[in-house]
């Protein structure tokens, strides 16, 4: 028979956990408790495979920025498709779709981040940034520049470069990594790291770690520094004020590449287009992907600022993935980013549901399980504590706070995730203010249930 949204739950459920290998998943947890299973969506608003409607607080995997259901970036796909639906871009080849969508962000990106290389993911891009860093040293005569220093408890993506920048020790305890001269440095976490000084001696303390950093290993060894400008899977940590200024000052000084990685933070959702301009900060690279199409189509890439591009192209970089700059996605992404700029979605979350969300959201620091309430923009976070005072963590017998608190959540119909014992959203920028409402009410019983 054929498998369709009309089959029984439970037999899709089987039929899931029989075949299909989930990311991130226990896959014997499956044969016991099915998958949840989504069906369609519209707005912030998703429907399960029983007909229940729940809030995304996620956006998906932090990428549905417009929201669910817009039925021209499935128009733009159908025209693409019947028009051209594949092409590559490489050996001096090009179609449309890449060109207008490169100028366009281009356009977009602050600086002279004037040129893209396409790929078909935040993790790919990530990749291409590491071979890239290391080839423009090598054209400049430094191929001994090849150390890209990032950040514990980063996440960059999974393929094997990406997920050895990334700061994740569960995921390098499989597989071989990190990759060689990959360097960690702490993260500006102040509500688990911060100890008894204040936030902003300790955001300007771990910027330090960068120089600190960058001399034991020797200036003339690092080729770049790479971070989000909020971390977000490892829990939306907003820095301190005092840190990305530092970071800047410490990147001039030693001559280090900065890697922006905004498959998070761009398009809209810190409240300009790059998390960057938030930060004030001028990388020579931003990792784009999510937001890009609103995870309508796979699209990820790398904005790069004119020097880098300019050395790169004095020869051939051997690298490129047969989907980079795939018409269909291309046409998807410049229709959502006409969308995102003919309906000010960005001042929406800047003047609207950015400040409505901030006030709703930090009134749950009088919640006596919540620490620490941070957002930024459209992105925020929730620390679960059973010691305000202290800043304590939960034993770790009871470290599956987060994780009953996400249960929790589900029951009640709004998808938020948990990482540890923080608690995080990142909806679409689209919701709206009684939406917000109800998300942070529905956050709220979520953790009254959990006293
Ligand atoms: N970089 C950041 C900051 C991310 O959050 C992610 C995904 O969550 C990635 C890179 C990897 O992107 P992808 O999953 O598209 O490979």
């Amino acid at each position: 028979d054929a498998i369709t949204n009309h089959m029984p739950t439970a037999e899709l459920q089987a039929l899931d956990a029989a075949h299909h290998m989930h990311p991130f998943t226990a896959q014997k947890d499956l044969a016991e408790k099915g998958a949840r299973i989504i069906t369609r969506a519209n707005g912030v608003w998703l429907t399960d495979s029983e007909g229940n409607e729940m809030l995304d607080g996620m956006a998906g995997l932090w990428c549905v920025n417009i929201g669910y259901g817009r039925s021209e970036l499935a128009d733009a796909a159908a025209r693409q498709m019947r028009e051209l639906p594949y092409y590559n871009t490489f050996f001096q080849t090009s179609h449309v779709p890449a060109i207008a969508l490169s100028a366009k962000l281009a356009e977009l990106a602050p600086g002279d981040l004037n040129h893209v290389f396409f790929a078909g993911s935040g993790s790919e891009a990530n990749d291409t940034n590491i071979r890239m860093v290391r080839h423009y040293w090598a054209m400049k005569g430094k191929p001994e520049k090849s150390i890209i220093i990032s950040r514990k408890n980063a996440y960059h993506g999974s393929t094997m470069g990406a997920a050895s920048l990334g700061g994740m020790v569960p995921m390098h305890e499989q597989g071989g990594l990190p990759i060689p001269d990959i360097h960690h440095i702490p993260q500006p976490n102040w509500w688990a790291e911060g100890g008894d000084i204040s936030p902003e001696d300790f955001g300007f303390a771990r910027a330090k770690e960068l120089e600190k950093a960058i001399h034991e290993l020797g200036e003339e060894r690092v080729a770049a520094f790479i971070a989000e400008p909020v971390q977000g899977a490892g829990g939306v940590i907003v820095p301190p004020e005092t840190y990305w200024p530092e970071i800047q000052r410490i990147c001039d000084q030693y001559s280090i590449l900065l890697i922006a990685d905004e498959v998070i933070c761009g398009f809209g959702r810190t409240g300009n287009w790059f998390g960057s301009q938030t930060m004030n900060i001028r990388p020579h690279i931003m990792t784009i992907a999510k937001g890009l199409s609103s995870g309508y189509a796979p699209i990820g890439g790398s904005i790069v600022c004119d020097e880098v591009a300019n050395v790169i192209g004095q020869g051939e970089f051997n690298h490129g993935y047969t989907y980079s700059g795939h018409p269909v996605a291309a046409s998807v992404a410049l229709e959502n980013l006409r969308i995102l700029e003919e309906e000010n979605v960005i001042g929406h979350v800047r003047d609207v549901a950015g400040p409505h969300l901030k006030e709703k959201w930090e009134a749950l620091a009088d919640h006596p399980l919540v620490g620490e309430a941070k957002i930024c923009g459209m992105m925020a976070s929730i620390a679960l504590t059973p010691d305000k005072a202290t800043r304590a963590a939960f034993a770790a017998d009871a470290g599956t706070v987060g994780f009953i608190c996400r249960e929790r959540c589900f029951a009640n119909n709004v998808v938020m995730r948990h990482v540890g014992d923080r608690m995080i959203i990142s909806p679409p920028l689209v919701i709206s203010t009684d939406e917000i409402d109800q998300l942070v009410e529905r956050a709220r019983r979520s953790l009254d249930e959990c006293l």
